[in-house]
C-alpha cells in the first residue's frame, strides 16, 4: 500500500572546451506523478469493461491475440448466459446488469495472475488459461471454472437459477489467432446451447 511517485530524470553531459571529454554532468530530477498517474489511470479506464470491471473486448483481444500467437499451447473458453434476455424481460435491465456483476466476480476469484478473463459484450465472456503438463487437471480447472459460471441468485424478493453455456479449445503444437480460436469455441457453445444449455463442450 506505499505510494508511488514519478520521477523524470534529465541528464546534460557538458563537453570540455575542445568537445573531446565530458566536463561535467548535470542531473535533474522533477516530479511527474500527477500526469503519470492520470495517464496509467486513462489507461486502465480504456482497457476495462465499466459494467463488470474486468477486461473489455478490445485489450482482452489484444491479451490473447498476444498470448496464442507467441505460445504453442493454451485454454480458451467461451462461455454465454443462459435465456439472459427473460431475466431482463421478467427482472428488468438493472437486476440483469447485477447478475453479470456478480457471474464476473464469482469467476474472477478463481482465475489467477497469469489467466485473462473477459467481457466480449451482452452476457458473454471469454477466459484464457495457461495449459500445464497435465492435461486432467487442467480439465479439472476448467470445469471449477464453469461451476463458478452457476449460482443461486437471491436478491431481495428475486430469486431464480442462472446457468451458463461454454465451449473450451484446447491447442497445443501451434499458435493460433484470437479470432480462429473464436471461431472454434463459438462452434462448441453453440452445440452446448444447441444439447440444452448449462453444459460445457470440450473440443
Ligand atoms: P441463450 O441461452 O441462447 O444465450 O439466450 P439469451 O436470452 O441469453 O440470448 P442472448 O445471449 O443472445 O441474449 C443476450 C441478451 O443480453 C440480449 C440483450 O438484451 C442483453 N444484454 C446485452 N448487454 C446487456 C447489458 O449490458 N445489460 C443487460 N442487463 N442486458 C444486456
Ligand atoms: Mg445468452
Amino acid at each position: 500500500g506505499g505510494e508511488i511517485v514519478w520521477l523524470h530524470m534529465h541528464i546534460v553531459f557538458v563537453l570540455d572546451i575542445r568537445g573531446e571529454s565530458i566536463g561535467d554532468v548535470f542531473v535533474m530530477l522533477t516530479d511527474c506523478t500527477r500526469e503519470m498517474t492520470e495517464k496509467m489511470n486513462n489507461l486502465e479506464f480504456a482497457r476495462t469493461d465499466y459494467l463488470t470491471h474486468i477486461w473489455n473486448r478490445r485489450y482482452t483481444e489484444e491479451l490473447i491475440e498476444e498470448k496464442a500467437s507467441r505460445q504453442e499451447r493454451g485454454i480458451f473458453m467461451l462461455f454465454d448466459v443462459d435465456k439472459f434476455k427473460s431475466v431482463n424481460d421478467s427482472y428488468g435491465h438493472i437486476t440483469g446488469d447485477d447478475l453479470l456483476v456478480k457471474i464476473s466476480a464469482n469467476v474472477s476469484e478463481k482465475l489467477s495472475s497469469g489467466d485473462v478473463f473477459g467481457r466480449l459484450g451482452g452476457d458473454e465472456f471469454v477466459i484464457w488459461l495457461e495449459r500445464s503438463d497435465n492435461e486432467e487437471a487442467d480439465k479439472e480447472r476448467v470445469l471449477d471454472i464453469f461451476k463458478a459460471t452457476k449460482f443461486h441468485y437471491c436478491e431481495k424478493d428475486i430469486e431464480m437459477d442462472i446457468h451458463c453455456s461454454a465451449g473450451v479449445i484446447f491447442f497445443k503444437d501451434k499458435p493460433m489467432t484470437f479470432d480462429k480460436l473464436y471461431a472454434k469455441a463459438d462452434e462448441a457453445m453453440y452445440e452446448a446451447k444447441r444439447s440444452g444449455r448449462d453444459t460445457i463442450i470440450m473440443g
